[in-house]
């Protein structure tokens, strides 16, 4: 047996592969890649069997204006910049309810680091919505966003996540946390957030009972050493907190990305074999510690989600309905994928397709074989199940898109007046004026 092999073969007990383990089948490649992936189908089908899950939801990312430069984001936008928006509260709150009124059952909240902002901004929104939405679940604020929100109102991170969490906040993004190298990190992006920001938020998320993603940009100047170190260093977070929900690994979008035409060495984002390889290899760090394994079907499309779902991964995501982050970066999959897409993919691999809500519990199960049919486009065509979101023929018309969005005078960034900070914000700030 080769060493390959009985790597595999310690990978399949579900316990987590040892360091030495996951180096070497970091860099498989050919046959061994082809045995890596049929390992971590294996090992997923032991921890979860043949369902495969999806959650009905909506980004809202209520502002592109942002005061940091990251090199690998084209979603940014300048102070003064024609193409800055900033969505009131209002205008998130009914974003919000239309979600819900098509069946979401979380919205997700993320943006820039507004310039002229205020710490308290944040909760305001979480309370505004779940006002209105009160079932809603609020999956909201990257660690960046929540240290921002604690340097503007000169707070702890623990103060801000209480008052997030006691407005109704119910999971946050383990999103900015890229790959968690500082040394790499001041390359793809000076002044991000360090790793021991990222953690701090991540450890006193999880302690308040905020459970976050976790996630992984790979496909630009990492090594597979960078991969396999971030992997083991969430795998021991996981095993002090327990917090993490899934893993998601999040294809580095090249096309429109600053850094990737300045000149600091990056690849135009990960092969499908790296992609493969990385899905594959993160089911067999985890284990059964972290058994979710998602795949982004906006970075990636539907055909190689539909391969990685082969090799290892159970969850597709959700609906996004308007996605903007890796589309404005040059992703050309589109804004929304409707549930019924979402289930054709699932079918498509022989997965019993699940509905379910943020924390993995199950929503709604769709049982019993199926034998098509499709429509031209993947999506099932099962009358009984279908949902408003499935009918809209245009969802662009109904949601927006990013484009109009960007261009609507409406809700330009006008930088003399600042953000609508909600009531409560905007009286503080105000008194401290006058
Ligand atoms: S990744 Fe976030 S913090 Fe960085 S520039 Fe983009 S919006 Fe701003």
């Amino acid at each position: 047996m080769s060493t390959i092999d009985r790597a595999l073969g310690r990978g399949l007990s579900g316990d987590g592969l040892s360091e030495d383990d996951a180096l070497l089948l970091a860099l498989a490649a050919g046959p061994a890649l082809d045995d890596l992936c049929a390992a971590a189908d294996e090992l997923r089908r032991t921890l979860l069997g043949e369902q495969g899950t999806y959650v009905v939801n909506r980004n809202i990312n209520f502002t592109n204006v942002c005061v940091m430069r990251c090199g690998f984001c084209a979603f940014s936008r300048t102070l003064k910049s024609d193409e800055g928006y900033y969505l009131p509260i209002a205008e998130v709150v009914r974003r919000a309810a239309q979600a819900q009124a098509f069946g979401a059952t979380e919205v997700c909240i993320q943006a820039g680091l507004v310039p002229r902002g205020h710490g308290r901004v944040y909760a305001e929104l979480v309370r505004a919505v779940k006002a209105e939405c009160p079932d809603l679940h609020l999956h909201a604020f990257s660690p960046e966003e929540v240290r921002y929100a604690a340097k503007l109102s000169g707070r702890t991170v623990r103060d801000v996540l209480s008052e997030l969490k006691d407005a109704g906040l119910g999971s946050l993004p383990g999103t900015s946390a890229e790959i968690l190298d500082d040394e790499l990190r001041s390359r793809l992006a000076p002044g991000r957030i360090s790793v021991a920001q990222w953690t701090e938020v991540i450890r006193e998320a999880h302690a308040l009972g905020l459970p976050t993603t976790s996630t992984m940009m790979f496909g630009h100047i990492e090594t597979p050493l960078h991969r396999v170190a971030h992997l083991l260093y969430l795998r021991r977070l996981q095993a002090e907190t327990g917090g993490f929900t899934e893993f998601v690994p999040l294809g580095f979008v090249h096309q429109e990305a600053p850094m990737f035409h300045a000149e600091v060495g990056a690849r135009p984002g990960a092969t499908l074999d790296e992609q493969r390889g990385v899905h594959a290899l993160a089911r067999l760090v985890f284990g059964r510690s972290l058994p979710h394994i998602q795949v982004s079907w906006v970075k990636v499309g539907f055909e190689v989600a539909a391969e990685l779902l082969r090799g290892g991964v159970d969850d597709v995501g959700g609906t996004l309905m308007n996605e903007s982050i890796s589309t404005t970066a040059g992703a050309s999959h589109g804004q929304v994928a409707t549930p019924a897409r979402l289930r054709g993919l699932l079918r498509s691999v022989g997965r019993r397709p699940v509905e379910r809500d943020t924390r993995y519990r199950t929503l709604r199960v769709f049982d019993g074989p199926f034998d098509g049919p499709f429509d031209g486009e993947g999506e099932s065509m099962e009358p009984e199940a279908r949902s408003p979101l499935d009918d809209l023929k245009n969802p662009d018309e109904v949601f927006g898109s990013y484009a109009e969005l960007a261009a609507d005078p409406a809700f330009r960034y006008r930088p003399e007046v600042g953000p609508d900070v909600g009531p409560e914000a905007n009286a503080e700030r105000a008194r401290n004026v006058t």
